[in-house]
């Protein structure tokens, strides 16, 4: 699969803030990235570097293989860092039509894009009538009116309504599906969960997982535990090469292993070891319950 953008041990510094530690990351056409962490996490000032609007203090990024001027490259990508400006006498269209102008491209391509975000019956009206959804989504069919490669937006749904909310999700999906790659920075786990196939997670600048969205929900399984002899079934808990984390919780036995272990394996280890369960659950936190471990309690 093509790259579009690789970002290589980037770091930046605001004085003595950390902004960003040490994030890599590999863009690959035809998904859509999250970059996922608390207000403060560095998630805009990554997209700012690459973007080219902020100074990098160390690391590199490319875009494209690297073949290309990050001047050139950019022209191949939609991005909404900022709240949506336009002029507010100008009509939807109107705003549009500048923009195509600005970017040397024609109009041919205003109405499948207003189309796209759902505006096309709304194309008369001025802009000052919009709403903040409406707003956002004029932004969205305004970077999109070049085909850009990579569509970046910066916290896309904040401070709309849930119906706005759904509308800008929803128009992600259908940009996405049309083979658009996506980045999309959120504080929001359960954006990401329901637009990203990918995710980096930040925490005061430094990645605390990269990977799948799938991934990030099966890495950690654990087991809920119940013997007539609690002390018996956590000695033997303690002797197995995969456990490396015993705990009780409201009388039942929490095991948490290190390596890949399934259910009927530890059975059988505790049976050898003549410890009959009464139960035996392999559970796995939600993703919330992980997202909060990883950002709350480290
Ligand atoms: P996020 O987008 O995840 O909320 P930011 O990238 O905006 O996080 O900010 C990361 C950190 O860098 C924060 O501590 C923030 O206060 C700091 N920061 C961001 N921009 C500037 C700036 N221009 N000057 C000084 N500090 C900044
Ligand atoms: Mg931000």
């Amino acid at each position: 699969m093509e790259t579009i953008l690789k970002i290589e041990s980037l770091y930046k510094n605001f004085g003595l803030v950390k902004a960003v530690k040490n994030v890599s990351l590999e863009i690959k056409k035809g998904n859509v990235y999250g970059i996922l962490g608390p207000n403060g996490s560095g998630k805009s000032t990554t997209l700012g570097i690459v973007l080219n609007v902020v100074n990098k203090t160390s690391g590199s990024y490319s875009w494209f293989g690297g073949q290309m001027e990050t001047h050139e490259a950019l022209k191949k990508v939609g991005a909404i860092i900022e709240r949506p400006n336009f002029y507010p006498y100008m009509t939807a269209e109107q705003n549009l039509q500048l923009v195509c102008k600005i970017k040397g491209t024609d109009y041919s391509k205003i109405t499948e894009k207003l189309e796209i975000v759902g505006l096309l019956d709304r194309k008369d009206s001025k802009f000052r009538t919009f709403s903040l959804g409406m707003k956002q989504r004029l932004a969205i069919a305004s970077a999109l009116l070049n085909d850009p490669e990579i569509l970046i937006l910066d916290e896309p749904t904040n401070g709309l309504d849930p119906q706005g909310i759904r509308q800008i999700r929803d128009i992600i999906k259908v940009i996405a599906a049309q083979g658009t790659t996506i980045l999309l920075a959120s504080h929001l786990l359960d954006e990401v969960e329901k637009v990203c196939s990918h995710v980096l997670v930040l925490r005061k600048g430094e990645i605390l997982y990269s990977g799948t969205v799938d991934g990030m929900n099966s890495h950690d399984g654990f087991f809920e535990l119940l013997a007539d002899n609690l002390q018996e079934l956590k000695s033997a808990l303690a002797q197995h090469p995969s456990i490396e984390k015993i705990e009780e919780e409201e009388g039942r036995i929490i095991a948490y292993p290190k390596t890949q272990l399934n259910a009927s394996e530890l059975n059988k280890f505790l049976f050898e070891r003549n410890i009959t369960l009464s139960h035996l659950v392999k559970r796995k936190h939600s993703l919330e319950e992980q997202f909060l471990e990883l950002t709350n309690n480290k």
